[in-house]
């Protein structure tokens, strides 16, 4: 059997992917996936998902990154999905596309087509959203985006909040204008979680040339000469491969792409071959510009019942009733509304992202914590970090996770963005807004006044987003690891479509902009 197409990894941009390059029933798809299926009730109930799974080896892949020297040394979790769905089966489900400004930068570097008005209709065909069809939306598209159903009071007064501080309220920040304050529009069906797997998987799944293995681990891409010709890979301990006709697209995110690739010999000659991987093509920049929004928590004690008080058993169940009979309450998100703020008139688009949550509790060595009272969180990010980290081999064992190396505040842009975003957020909590619920301050606390104690609580608590990309970088300079129609440079039938391939994060959060690039690769790919 040869195939037409191999996929490897079932995530955001390969569940679109497999669902497009299928669609012609002549081509026959192979889509491998590490992880196991999502079926089932716990990725249905949109928090579940995320909380059932982080953390855990079966869902996650559970990478911790390197000791991170601009954050005190601090290590951090960096949960990718590893199922069917991939990150989009237990991530927040925000659904922001970025800023018109960020595609134009991509297309300004050099990447042709990838300019926001050529972006835009791979957007408008992914999505359906429920705002009316317009410039913006088609609403025919398999994913569906929602307002979140029935918000927190406190979210609610965080919008509020944000009007009394000059930000104004914004009905849709996908739309003509990302700047202002508004409930998250999710990637919800009804108040379902609806994953890249459900919204593209399951729909074609009964395409007789589409097969999807899993539990499928690839350990290495098969090569004649600088051509790929199909991949190598376990399933439940047995060694197989498949042979391609037409093309390999690595679509197992910004971690794992990269590791893919070099564990393949591709990538900077030196440090591969001091692995002892056998090289195939010099590729310096693979797993280089690793980048990732940083973020600070600014968090209140409240006066009103928030996830902190109800996520006891009982509140559990009585939530869990509340979300199978109306689809409503704690179970559909734990943040719920967004602020995108230009902090200096110098800006020309949002330098910096608020998410807003009704909790509160900080990250230990067994994940996130809630603390045990009420609590409201905002949590203030770069949307823009200029920090550049690393994914390398830590050997050429497929099975033994790359090393993954931040670098977070190594850019001191990043430090006092963080530090303007976090004294926004504290001026949000004393707003009038928010002045019959605050009952006092808990983070950063009284102790943070000037900005040398404003740097020192950036440096001890910035956290990822969970946002990696930029490992196999799109463009043409000397780093860059895929040319603007995703080709692998210097490689024949290979092309990555996923998170890796962006030049810069997008001013966002990066689900949706994994799945227009699944459906721009997709185009792409037919047109040759
Ligand atoms: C906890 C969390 C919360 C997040 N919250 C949000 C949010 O609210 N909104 C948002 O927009 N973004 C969010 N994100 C980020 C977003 O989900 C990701 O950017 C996006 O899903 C990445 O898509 P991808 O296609 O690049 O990779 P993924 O979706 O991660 O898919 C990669 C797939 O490849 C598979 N794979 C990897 N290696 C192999 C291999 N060797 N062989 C076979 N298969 C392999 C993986 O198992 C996985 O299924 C969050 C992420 C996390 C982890």
């Amino acid at each position: 059997m040869e195939w037409d197409y191999i996929i490897v990894g079932a995530g955001s941009s390969g569940c679109v992917l497999a669902n497009r390059l299928s669609k012609n029933p002549q081509n026959k798809v192979l889509l491998l996936e590490a992880g196991g299926s999502d079926a089932g009730p716990l990725f249905q109930i949109p928090v579940l998902g995320t909380v059932a799974s982080l953390g855990n080896p079966k869902r996650d892949w559970c990478y911790e990154t390197l000791a991170d020297p601009h954050r005190h040394g601090r290590r951090e979790s960096c949960p990718r999905g590893k199922l069917l769905g991939g990150s989009s089966s237990i991530n927040g489900m925000f659904h922001v596309r970025g800023n018109r400004g960020d595609y134009d930068h991509w297309a300004q570097l050099g990447n042709a087509g990838w300019g926001f008005d050529e972006v835009l209709p791979y957007f408008r065909k992914t999505e359906n959203n429920t705002l009316a069809p317009s410039d913006y939306y088609g609403g025919e598209g398999p994913m569906s985006v929602e307002f979140l159903r029935a918000p927190h009071e406190l979210s609610l007064a965080f919008i509020q909040a944000c009007a009394q501080q000059g930000i104004p309220e914004n009905p849709d920040y996908n739309g003509a204008e990302q700047e202002g304050a508004s409930i998250a529009q999710v990637n919800q069906k009804k108040g379902r979680r609806h994953s890249a797997s459900q919204a593209f998987l399951k729909p074609a799944a009964q395409r007789k040339n589409l097969k999807v293995v899993t539990h499928a681990h690839v350990t290495c891409l098969l090569f004649a000469d600088k051509r790929v010709v199909g991949v190598e890979f376990t399933v439940k301990g047995k060694q197989q491969s498949e042979r391609v006709k037409h093309e390999v697209v690595l679509s197992a995110g910004a971690i794992n792409s990269p590791h893919i690739l070099m564990l393949s010999g591709i990538g900077p000659a030196e440090h591969i071959c001091a692995k002892g991987v056998a090289l195939v093509h010099d590729i310096p920049g693979v797993g280089q510009a690793l980048q990732d929004h940083p973020a600070v928590s600014i968090s209140a004690q409240v006066r009103v019942d928030t996830l902190n008080t109800t996520m006891n058993p009982w509140g559990m169940f009585k939530s869990g009733l509340n979300w199978l009979v109306s689809r409503q309450g704690y179970m559909l998100a734990a943040h719920q509304a967004v602020a995108f703020v230009r902090t200096h008139d110098s800006e020309l688009y949002p330098d910096v992202q608020l998410h807003f949550g009704p909790f509160g509790g900080e990250m230990t060595a067994n994940g996130f914590e809630l603390n045990d009272q009420s609590t409201m969180t905002i949590l203030a990010n770069v949307c823009r970090p200029r920090s550049r980290g690393t994914v390398t081999l830590d050997n050429s064992d497929p099975y033994c996770a790359p090393i993954i190396s931040p670098n977070m505040l190594s850019d001191p842009y990043d430090v006092e963005t963080l530090i303007t975003g976090g004294k926004l957020a504290r001026r949000l909590l004393s707003t009038d807004a928010f002045a019959p619920y605050v009952v006092s301050e808990l983070g950063p606390g009284v102790g943070v006044q000037d900005d040398a104690d404003w740097e020192s609580f950036v440096r001890h608590t910035a956290v990822s987003e969970y946002h990696p990309v930029g490992t196999c970088k799109m463009g043409s300079d000397v780093m860059a690891v895929v040319d603007e129609q995703l080709y692998v440079r210097g490689i024949k039938g290979l092309r990555v479509a996923d998170a890796s391939i962006m030049p810069c994060l997008p001013s966002g959060n990066t689900n949706a902009a994994c799945m227009m690039i699944g459906e721009k690769a997709a185009d792409l790919i037919l047109s040759c």
